[in-house]
């Protein structure tokens, strides 16, 4: 017999829509800055043989797109309301979950805002506002906003 989070996992993989993971590794830029976490374009101008990151903050980086299963909707009006302001104006969608094509749990949460998006529809989105809920160890639910990038 099925455990629930084997059927919420299955649902996710028949009955969701696919999706790409796409996210980047790589080392660390010695641009970034040790305060804000964040890469650092000066760094860069003073140190010009320096290998650049591009602004990722990551050098010798490789990306990995990986195919997960999950549910998006359009998000209504309502919805829409409830978001923080800067959220409200952007063509969001709701995201449910995901499972990769084993039927593992993907999570979206430690994605990077600049350098990691979720492609869905051939359109690039930045996972925003994950909530999660656990069951013991494993997650079985997680919940974010996929925001349009406009890039
Ligand atoms: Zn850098």
């Amino acid at each position: 017999m099925l455990t629930h989070l084997q059927r919420v996992r299955q649902s996710l993989k028949y009955r969701g829509q696919s999706a790409t993971k796409s996210t980047l590794a790589g080392t660390a830029c010695p641009c970034i800055n040790s305060e804000t976490l964040t890469p650092s374009r000066e760094w860069h101008r003073d140190n010009p043989t320096a290998a650049d990151c591009s602004g990722t903050g990551l050098i010798s980086s490789t990306r990995t797109n990986l195919t997960i299963y999950t549910f998006i909707q359009e998000m209504d009006e309502e919805e829409l309301e409830k978001l923080p302001p800067g959220l409200r104006n952007v063509a969001a969608l709701k995201y449910f979950g995901a499972v990769d094509a084993s039927l593992n749990f993907v999570s979206v949460a430690s994605m990077d805002e600049k350098r990691d998006y979720v492609v869905f529809d051939s359109l690039k989105y930045i996972v925003r506002n994950v909530d999660q809920q656990k069951f013991g160890d494993s997650i079985w639910y997680e919940e974010a906003i996929l925001e349009r990038r406009t890039d």
